[in-house]
């Protein structure tokens, strides 16, 4: 296994589900971890696991803020950067949209500290929202995008920015497009996400709320494949540039889902239940084209979307109730 043994990552929105994940993966390869956050969604709670690794090294601040980096950037030497703070959660950007745009104001001060200090690589976390209502399936990167709320166009924007510091500055950036990533410590509340809500469903003996009749679609990442496929970026200067959808390339339904979810709770009184769409619930299909993921980081998920649940639906049981 490759190492990042005496390399220093700097993880914006380090505290947050997948980003604390990733800091964990990176302190696993030997990695000195800055982590990032102004704990706005992310948690102290996520990093209880290593937050005492004397490699970690918490800040809490804004991701956004000119000083708060510049002031990072002197204080360490920094090699990898991946920028993953922003503000989640489909129904939060419509409840606060000016908040997600404001997003936009982090991507060229940590992109020109990142040129400055010249660091080996730049990773920023797109998302399939960038597809929107897709207007092609299997959803290709150089395909027809059709962005439909504010916090896609925050990803797009800052895809178009690593793109531009790679081609245009010689700064290695690559934008990872994140299709739907699910795992322990994920949000399960009115703001999202399905997994997380469905688990917990069935842990409190309610049944399981499907919207519609469930023959949406998703792709279904583990956050542990999530996580590997993130940090092989760093080792495949091929990325450098280039914008790469990170999925599963295999969408279920949200029936089946449900079902899955139901089965690996072994709980027979787990029903399901068709409940109408909320409003801003539009988008059917999602399925991410992946063989520029292959090709380009060698990459393929691990875990198959039961085992995902499985340990999914085992870290809630043992600790829902435990987090507020
Ligand atoms: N969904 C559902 N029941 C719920 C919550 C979500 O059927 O209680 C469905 C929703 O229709 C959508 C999918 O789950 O198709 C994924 O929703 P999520 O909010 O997790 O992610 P996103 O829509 O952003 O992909």
């Amino acid at each position: 296994m490759k190492s990042l043994k005496n390399k220093t990552a700097l993880v914006t929105g380090g505290a947050g589900f997948i980003g604390s994940h990733l800091s964990q993966g990176l302190l696993d390869m030997g990695a000195r971890v800055i982590v990032l956050d102004d704990l706005s969604t992310g948690k102290k709670e996520n990093m209880k696991d290593f937050l005492k690794n004397p490699k970690l090294f918490f800040i809490r601040g804004d991701a956004n803020n000119l000083n708060t980096l510049k002031n990072i950037f002197a204080s360490y030497k920094i090699d990898y950067v991946f920028h993953y703070a922003a503000k989640v959660g489909v129904v939060r950007t419509y409840e606060d949209p000016l908040g997600v745009l404001r997003d936009l104001e982090g991507f060229r001060p940590i992109l020109e500290l990142s040129k400055k200090n010249k660091i080996k690589k730049a990773i920023f976390s797109s998302s399939s929202e960038v597809y929107g209502n897709p207007l092609e399936l299997p959803s290709k990167e150089d395909g027809a995008l059709n962005p439909k709320i504010p916090y896609a166009a925050a990803k797009l924007v800052g895809e178009h920015y690593f793109r531009f510091y790679f081609h245009k500055l010689g700064l290695p950036a690559t934008a990872l497009r994140f299709f739907n990533v699910y795992g322990p410590r994920q949000e399960s509340s009115s703001y999202g996400f399905v997994t997380g809500i469905f688990i917990r469903q069935a842990l409190e003996g309610k049944p399981l709320t499907v919207y519609g009749n469930g023959t949406q679609t998703r792709d279904f990442v583990f956050i542990k494949d999530n996580v590997r496929a993130a940090i092989a970026t760093l080792f495949a200067p091929k990325t450098d540039g280039e914008v790469i959808n990170l999925g599963s390339g295999k969408p279920s339904t949200i029936l089946n889902l449900a079902k899955k979810i139901a089965k690996v709770s072994e709980d027979p009184k787990v029903k399901i239940k068709f409940v109408p769409r909320p409003e801003h619930d539009f988008i059917l299909y999602r399925h991410p084209h992946v063989s520029k993921m292959k090709q380009l980081l060698g990459f393929l998920p691990e875990y198959s979307l039961e085992d995902g649940l499985r340990m999914t639906y085992d870290w809630y049981k043992q600790n829902y109730g435990k987090r507020n």
